[in-house]
């Protein structure tokens, strides 16, 4: 899996050396343990999708463009299975992860046991508001997809942060998500719109 992340041109030391620690089939069903490692998503309960590693490998780099060594906090919307979480552990001083459905944040936490990864906070919550307790963030993923990004996502980044999420452009049968990338610089926000992806949608609301 990390070699054919790695063909396709993420060249992020970092990045591919997290890919290889976190064991990507110890977060989905036994029975789908055999493709844990092919380039796909899969089901990971309550209609929601662990994304597909050359995704995360790709959003992953982004986020840790520009930096050296460490990121500071990074905030992620949409914890699902805790895989990419695992990976932003590994990158991150602290990582703050919220899931808006119950049974996945509970399922995260199963998961990420044995791990122990101390920097790792996982928070049942409405991802759309952030999480203003730990901002400012280095970094913010969202793993789901909404129509733009909210507010609150760009007053919690830090100056110099950078935010990567999925959002729809265009409407109706056209409507189609691509990555974001937004850059807040102290005299404003810069923003840059990338390749084309498939996310789950982003929810507003807890259940
Ligand atoms: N990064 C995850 C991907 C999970 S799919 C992984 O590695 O498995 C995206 C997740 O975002 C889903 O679990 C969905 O429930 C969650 N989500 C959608 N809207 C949300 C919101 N407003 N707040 C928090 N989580 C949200």
């Amino acid at each position: 899996m990390v070699a054919r992340v790695s063909k396709q041109g993420i060249t992020d030391t970092r990045v591919l050396s997290a890919l290889q620690s976190i064991e990507r089939h110890r977060f989905v069903d036994s029975a789908l343990v055999n493709q844990a490692y092919e380039d796909t998503s899969l089901p990971i309960g309550l209609g929601q999708t662990i994304s597909k590693p050359s995704v995360v490998a790709r959003m992953t780099e982004l986020l840790c463009h520009g930096v050296s060594g460490k990121l500071g906090r990074v905030l992620e919307i949409g914890t699902g299975c805790g895989y990419q979480a695992a990976l932003l552990s590994l990158l991150a001083s602290e990582v703050y992860s919220i899931e808006r459905l119950r049974g996945l944040h509970e399922k995260a936490r199963e998961n990420l046991r044995h791990l122990r990864l101390a920097n790792l906070h996982l928070l049942f919550g409405d991802g759309m508001l952030g999480y203003a307790k730990g901002a400012p963030y280095a970094a913010i993923i969202a793993a789901a997809g909404g129509d733009a990004v909210p507010q609150a996502w760009i007053d919690q980044l830090a100056i110099g942060g950078r935010l990567v999420a999925p959002v729809v452009k265009g409407s109706g049968s056209g409507a189609q998500q691509a990555l974001l990338v937004i850059d807040k610089t102290p005299s404003g926000v810069r923003q840059s719109v990338l390749e084309s992806v498939h996310f789950v949608p982003l929810k507003s609301g807890i259940a």
